[in-house]
């Protein structure tokens, strides 16, 4: 009967000791800790800031610390370094990458982007600095419908790396699907007939993100059997038919806002990130709101997932022994044209 509790009374006194620490280190070496929507609530607990990519990377920029640790992915900890060049960005995992920035290797992209020389290239920022570099502008799940709406519509558009955001977006524009077509890097011609490729006004690199592509029509069909009044929210990185099914898209943001203002006793089934979705349920419980999962089986970001309070700690444990570990690096071109597309996003944004 004792040992059980003595283990978690140990457990948190380990969390303790690693918060603390954590808290101290920071302080000594002026350093931010920025964390993700997708993070886990302990890692939250320790950040300065939690946001989207872009708000931590903006935020970062607005304080006066010399180091961000960026509980993160990869590409997120590039954007850091790109907004913030005089600052020292760690990321404590540098494994934690992402699949959709991933099926985009900057050497295929570049080829792509030769093929099209008139397209006008844009990105979400989901992507590496490499291929951010090599477009001419960035966009958010947020904003890519707004930037997409500046563009003159006989200008044709080449949009990467997740085909379903751009996909979503330009339907929800009114650019119908036969105008949209998918190129695949590993097929011949991208897979598409030089017909179709001329008719077309949007080209999408294919391109998905491993956790919202899993969420499929009929998680809804089935959430709505259980739950006849339920609300169906999902991410624009979903499927196109699991958007049109959905009651509401929308990026991070405004998924909790759509939470946030509904009235009390709603329902929801979310399409996103497990962590954030049981997060989500936790706290708007309190006000008789039901957050669930839109699938059972649940879907976390498991490169996300990789950091841990240890790696968060062993990063800046080194650091104050003068020991620099996973340093985020960008070349100087690279971070100059990077930060070019991203300026332009930030222009209209
Ligand atoms: Fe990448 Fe998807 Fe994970 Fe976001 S949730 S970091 S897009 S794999």
């Amino acid at each position: 009967m004792l040992a059980p509790a003595q283990t978690d009374n140990s457990a948190s006194l380990a969390h303790l000791d690693l918060e603390q620490e954590i808290t101290k280190l920071k302080r000594e070496m002026n350093a931010v800790i920025l964390a993700h929507y997708y993070q886990e609530s302990e890692i939250q607990d320790l950040a300065d800031f939690v946001g989207d990519s872009l708000q931590l990377s903006q935020q970062a920029a607005a304080t006066k610390a010399d180091v961000i640790v960026f509980a993160g992915v990869l590409f997120m900890a590039e954007t850091a370094k790109i907004l913030n060049p005089a600052k020292l960005v760690l990321l404590p995992d540098l494994k934690a990458g992402c699949s959709l920035a991933d099926g985009c290797p900057a050497p295929l992209f570049k080829a792509f982007r030769e093929r099209y020389p008139d397209h006008l290239v844009i990105s979400y920022i989901n992507c590496s600095a490499e291929v951010k570099a090599l477009s001419d502008i960035i966009c958010t799940s947020s904003n890519a419908e707004k930037i997409i709406r500046q563009i003159p519509p006989e200008q044709p558009i080449v949009f990467a790396p997740d085909q379903h955001l751009g996909r979503n977006t330009a339907f929800a524009m009114g650019i119908p699907l036969d105008q949209c077509v998918v190129w695949d890097p590993f097929m011949i011609m991208g897979g598409v007939t030089p017909d179709r490729l001329r008719r077309a006004r949007v080209i999408l690199w294919k391109g998905h993100c491993s956790v919202h592509q899993r969420f499929l029509p009929e998680h809804v069909d089935k959430v709505r059997e259980r739950y006849p009044d339920i609300q169906v929210i999902v991410h624009p990185e979903c499927r196109f038919e699991v958007c049109q099914k959905a009651d509401g898209v929308g990026s991070t943001e405004r998924l909790i806002k759509i939470i946030k203002d509904a009235p009390r006793g709603t329902k929801f089934a979310v399409g996103t990130e497990i962590h954030l979705v049981n997060r989500m349920g936790k706290e708007f419980a309190e006000e008789d709101k039901m957050v669930i999962t839109l699938d059972d089986s649940g879907c976390l970001c498991t490169t996300m997932f990789r950091i841990s309070p240890q790696h968060l700690c062993w990063a800046l444990e080194n650091l104050v022994e003068g020991n620099v570990v996973n340093r985020i690096q960008v070349p100087e071109d690279v971070k100059h044209w990077a930060h070019v597309a991203l300026d332009r996003m930030l222009e209209i944004h």
